[in-house]
């Protein structure tokens, strides 16, 4: 089956209710063809309304543009923009089989019972479920259901995929495996896609961009992996990851270092008049006390399986914490050395947060 791969353009969108709320400040979004863009925010960010501007089911304010492969479809209605969309808990039909699940779109709009057959046969086949066809909702397992809303919600060739929090009802086992299934589903079907959601692990696993919202704004747009590293605004970092603050007087300042348990420790000169700085926790070490090492104690260790995470007390700083992965022999009480990668040092405040 041939799904066409549409570029998105969002440009100038905002959105007033009519009881005044700001749910969306005017934003700008490229989406290219057959990218997979994940809008990720907290609650009440913007990001159900802008994937509902997207989809016709509100309008922008005036001035706002929408264009789909550079067709302005601002004003067309919802079941005329050619879009498909995937819920929560995927919204299957439960009195009815795989086959008329997936049939749906195509037996509301009339299309005769062989050609209906054979797009189904065709996404049966995409999506991996032959031998299936009969069963229902209730008879699959969560990773099935997954597959058949997908090939519902491409059968009818949409322009693009909404994706509204598909996995958020699940529970966190099922969750992980099916977001890896649903990134190499939407690679094999390789369409245009829109996932909203607010979860983090979920937007890195399954978008080729992140487009990270907060209160009505995207503030940041990029690969997981640059905004992890690179964030370009303190709502960022905190919310894609965890981060430590850290002080600096004005003499340290000066000094171009950072002051840490009594310790100087270089400061990259790019930072070097900021008072506050942000760092990962698994961007601290905990060592055997050693020179260049800062003293800290350990107040809290906390074994989670595949690393262990520290909260430390280090002289002129409020309680860090610090994630070490695989074995650490280090016990709470005890006092060890603290290191920080000045490389992974980051700035708290840099870039305006408007993205567009
Ligand atoms: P969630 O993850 O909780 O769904 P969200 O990021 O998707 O949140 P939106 O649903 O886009 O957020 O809502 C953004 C803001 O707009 C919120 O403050 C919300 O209360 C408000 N809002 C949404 N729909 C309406 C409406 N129809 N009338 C008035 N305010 C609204």
């Amino acid at each position: 089956m041939k799904l066409e791969k549409t570029r998105v353009e969002v440009a100038n969108c905002a959105k007033t209710f009519p009881d005044g709320t700001r749910a969306l400040l005017s934003t700008n979004l490229v989406i290219e063809p057959g990218e997979v863009i994940a809008l990720l925010g907290p609650s009440g960010c913007g990001k159900t309304t802008l994937l509902r501007l997207l989809a016709g089911l509100e309008t922008t304010d005036d001035g706002g543009r929408i264009s789909f492969a550079e067709q302005d479809v601002t004003h067309r209605p919802a079941e005329k923009r050619g879009v498909g969309m995937v819920f929560q808990n995927y919204a299957l039909f439960p009195q009815m089989n795989v086959e008329a699940n997936i049939a749906y779109g195509l037996t509301i709009r009339g299309l005769p019972a062989q050609q209906r057959k054979s797009i189904v046969g065709e996404l049966i086949d995409l999506v991996r479920l032959n031998g299936l066809e009969k069963k229902r909702p209730a008879e699959l397992s969560g990773g099935q259901r997954q597959r058949v809303a997908l090939a519902r919600a491409v059968a009818v060739r949409p322009r693009i995929l909404l994706l509204d929090e598909p996995l958020a009802a699940l529970d966190a086992k099922l969750k992980e495996s099916l977001r890896i299934e649903l990134a190499e589903l939407l690679r094999r079907l390789g369409i245009t896609a829109v996932h909203v959601t607010h979860d983090q692990q979920e937007a890195l696993a399954i978008a080729d961009r992140l487009a990270v919202m907060h209160a009505g704004s995207i503030v940041q747009i990029g690969d997981g992996e640059s905004i992890y590293r690179k964030p370009t605004h303190p709502f960022v970092a905190q919310f894609l990851g965890r981060v430590n603050t850290l002080r600096r007087d004005a003499q340290a300042c000066a000094d171009g270092v950072l002051r840490l348990g009594g310790q100087s420790m270089p400061c990259p000169e790019a930072l070097r008049s900021h008072t506050t700085l942000m760092v990962r926790p698994e961007d601290l070490q905990l060592g055997p006390m050693r020179a260049g090492y800062a003293q800290a104690r350990i107040d809290q260790r906390v074994f989670l399986g595949d690393r262990v995470q520290f909260k430390v007390s280090t002289e002129g700083q409020d309680t860090l914490l610090v994630e070490m992965h695989g074995h650490s022999p280090f016990q709470a009480g005890s006092t060890v050395g603290l290191w920080v990668d000045p490389d992974r040092l980051l700035p708290t405040a840099q870039l305006p947060s408007q993205a567009g």
